[in-house]
């Protein structure tokens, strides 16, 4: 046993931190105020090598661990969070679906652009009518004949989808099991048919872009159905184990930025004619920051290293990530606190870090889903 992160680790934790500090730190706060896609940030992350760092060096990725990838991920969400979730979804629920489950010549195909961040990714699962209850998906994939399918209906919520270039899309081709009815389709968004649909006003996350997609008539050919006809629904939820590690820490990184700007904040304010970091309340509030944030590393470390190991990491994944989340819907509110007056204001960036940190409980499996999960994982003993 041992805690020491390797000199390799550090150095990619180090390195993602210069690298978010110089590159994605100065652009947060207006891609936030002018509610645009990260454009200049997703742009460096390719560039710096980010956008394919988990991606296999023989597909031109960096080949990071999960457990590297993890700690890089946490350091650009600390100083973007929406480049945080941009980057995450790109690498955890579109290249990871080609690793894992893509043929070779997919992989070849497609992982060489998405590694050098040319090409983005993003994953739609989710419609009007399917959220918690993903496997009620309606998006109807009908065959054309010549073993491809013909993609109609409208997805809803998806994370950089009038930006990205591939998308994998889950839709049903069999009515006959709600699960064992969907497939997964690797669709270019330049194909006639794949539109961007309404745009998303957010509370938080605002640098990160949220749209409707609609498919009118979508034809896919056979070499880009992803995985089996009908097994779908298990990759999309293999993809999210991983996708959960990854907001995981864009909650980390949010939750570590609220801690640094608290103990900043409470050192500098004088009131009654000393630092407000004197008075035990507030103390307090920053020690429980604290706690809270290990335990959340540690319990994301945990995940990404089984992962790491190819074992199974389900109830790990989610653990990591209902803890991480709701210790950055707790820093934040506590850092706004800290703050005082000052925090409610756009001076600074907790108000920022505070809608910012409410989308880690909603999205990839809300906070009731993850305790769903991790509790038939645990009844099932
Ligand atoms: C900013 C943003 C980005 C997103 N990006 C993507 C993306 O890229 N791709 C994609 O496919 N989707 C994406 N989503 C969709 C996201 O995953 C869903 O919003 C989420 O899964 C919840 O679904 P819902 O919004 O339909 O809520 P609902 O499922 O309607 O849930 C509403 C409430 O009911 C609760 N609830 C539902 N079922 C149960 C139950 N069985 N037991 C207890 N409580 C329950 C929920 O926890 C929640 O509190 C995104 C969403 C947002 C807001």
């Amino acid at each position: 046993m041992d805690f020491d992160l390797s000199d390799d680790l550090i150095a990619v934790r180090d390195g993602a931190r210069e690298f978010a500090e110089r590159e994605l730190l100065p652009r947060a706060a207006a891609s936030d105020e002018a509610e645009a896609f990260v454009e200049a940030q997703w742009k460096a992350c390719g560039e710096a090598g980010w956008a394919g760092m988990s991606i296999p060096e023989a597909y031109g990725g960096q080949g990071l661990s999960a457990v590297a990838t993890s700690l890089a991920l946490a350091e650009l969400s600390r100083a973007c969070a929406a480049t945080g979730v941009t980057v995450s979804v790109h690498l955890g629920l579109c290249s990871a679906a080609l690793v894992r489950w893509g043929n070779e010549e997919q992989r070849r195909r497609y992982l060489p652009r998405l590694a050098s961040g040319e090409w983005l990714g993003a994953y739609a699962l989710s419609e009007a009518g399917s959220g918690s209850d993903a496997a009620a998906l309606r998006c109807a994939a009908t065959p054309d004949g010549a073993g491809g399918f013909v993609l109609d209906g409208s997805k809803l919520w998806i994370t950089s989808g009038d930006h990205a270039n591939l998308v994998v899309v889950f839709a049903r081709t069999s009515n006959e099991s709600k699960a064992k009815g969907i497939t997964a389709f690797l669709v270019e968004t330049s194909w006639p048919g794949v539109q961007p649909g309404k745009k998303e006003k957010k509370m938080g996350i605002r640098g990160s872009s949220t749209v409707e997609m609609r498919l009118d008539r979508v034809r896919v050919p056979a070499a880009n159905v992803l995985g089996e006809v009908n097994q779908g629904f298990s990759v999309a939820m293999g993809l999210l184990d991983g996708g959960r590690i990854g907001i995981a820490c864009q909650a980390l990184g949010i939750a570590q930025a609220c801690l640094e700007a608290s103990v900043k904040y409470a050192k500098e304010r004088e009131q009654f004619g000393q630092p407000i970091a004197s008075f035990e309340s507030i103390q307090w509030k920053l020690a429980e920051m604290a706690l809270r944030i290990d335990a959340a590393r540690l319990l994301i470390l945990r995940a990404a290293w089984l992962k790491d190991q190819g074992r199974p990491h389900t109830r790990e994944a989610s653990m990591a990530k209902l803890d991480a989340s709701r210790t950055a819907d707790f820093c934040a509110k506590e850092a706004v606190q800290v703050h005082g007056g000052a925090g409610y204001t756009k001076e600074f960036p907790v108000e920022r870090y505070f809608r910012d940190a409410r989308i880690t409980e909603i999205y990839e499996g809300t906070t009731e889903i993850q305790n769903l999960v991790i509790a038939r994982e645990v009844l099932r003993g």
